[in-house]
């Protein structure tokens, strides 16, 4: 893919739109924002160009802490645990004490099709094959308990599996799960089906995702 320079002119006009908005006269918000952030809300979301947490729920400068990753990955609390991702969350958890963590993962992940088609072939390096070992333990299950399925239906359900997986680490580091206890966090996990624009989230009580918000109905008549 070749670097265009139209690119670059588009990102700045952006920036110049955003200043307007931001930095008008009327427009207070980076007052505030300047003496410290004070996000309500961690968001765990996927590298993915597609899948940007901000655009997608209209989310103001402020609003949430955000650590992206290939797949929306958490690996478990453990001394070796890389240090990226943990750090952020510990960040988020203990000093800026955050009210809620959101894992978002969506539909057509490319970390996910990695981990249940390895790259045959030997590359020069394998940082992603490596890093979604993490979700190893999702996938052996998928692969036996949904063996007569589909793969477009293991892919599915390795992508929500993953979700769950990831809020599952985050009860292994211990100040985390205190306040989840303590009734001072909640979690959530949301996935984001690009194919028809829903967004599900996991129902720990019917133990399964419910659309939170339903596609548009042309949309979905469209791609039946
Ligand atoms: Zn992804």
């Amino acid at each position: 893919m070749r670097a265009k320079m139209e690119d670059i002119e588009k990102f700045v006009r952006g920036f110049s739109r955003f200043q307007q908005q931001y930095f008008s006269e009327e427009n207070t918000l980076y007052d505030a924002l300047r003496a410290g952030q004070r996000p309500t809300t961690l968001l765990i979301g996927c590298c993915d160009s597609r899948v940007d947490p901000m655009l997608l729920t209209g989310s103001d400068p402020g609003d949430m802490f955000v650590v992206r990753n290939i797949a929306n990955l958490v690996p478990p609390c453990a001394p070796d645990a890389p240090p990226g991702v943990s750090s952020a969350i510990e960040f988020a958890i203990c000093n800026l004490e955050v009210a809620r963590v959101i894992v978002l993962g969506h539909a057509r992940c490319g970390g996910i099709r990695a981990l249940l088609a390895p790259q045959q072939e030997a590359r020069e390096t394998d940082f992603v094959e490596r890093w979604m070992r993490i979700a190893a333990p999702v996938r052996e299950r998928v692969l036996r308990d949904l063996a007569h399925k589909s793969s477009e239906e293991r892919h599915q359900a390795c992508e929500q599996a993953s979700i769950l997986q990831s809020l599952d680490n985050l009860l292994t580091y211990p100040w985390l799960k205190r306040r989840v206890e303590q009734g001072k966090l909640m979690l959530h996990g949301w996935y984001f089906d690009i194919d028809s624009g829903a967004l599900m989230a996991y129902s720990a009580r019917q133990q399964q995702f419910l659309p939170m918000v339903c596609p548009i109905p042309t949309r979905a008549r469209a791609i039946e």
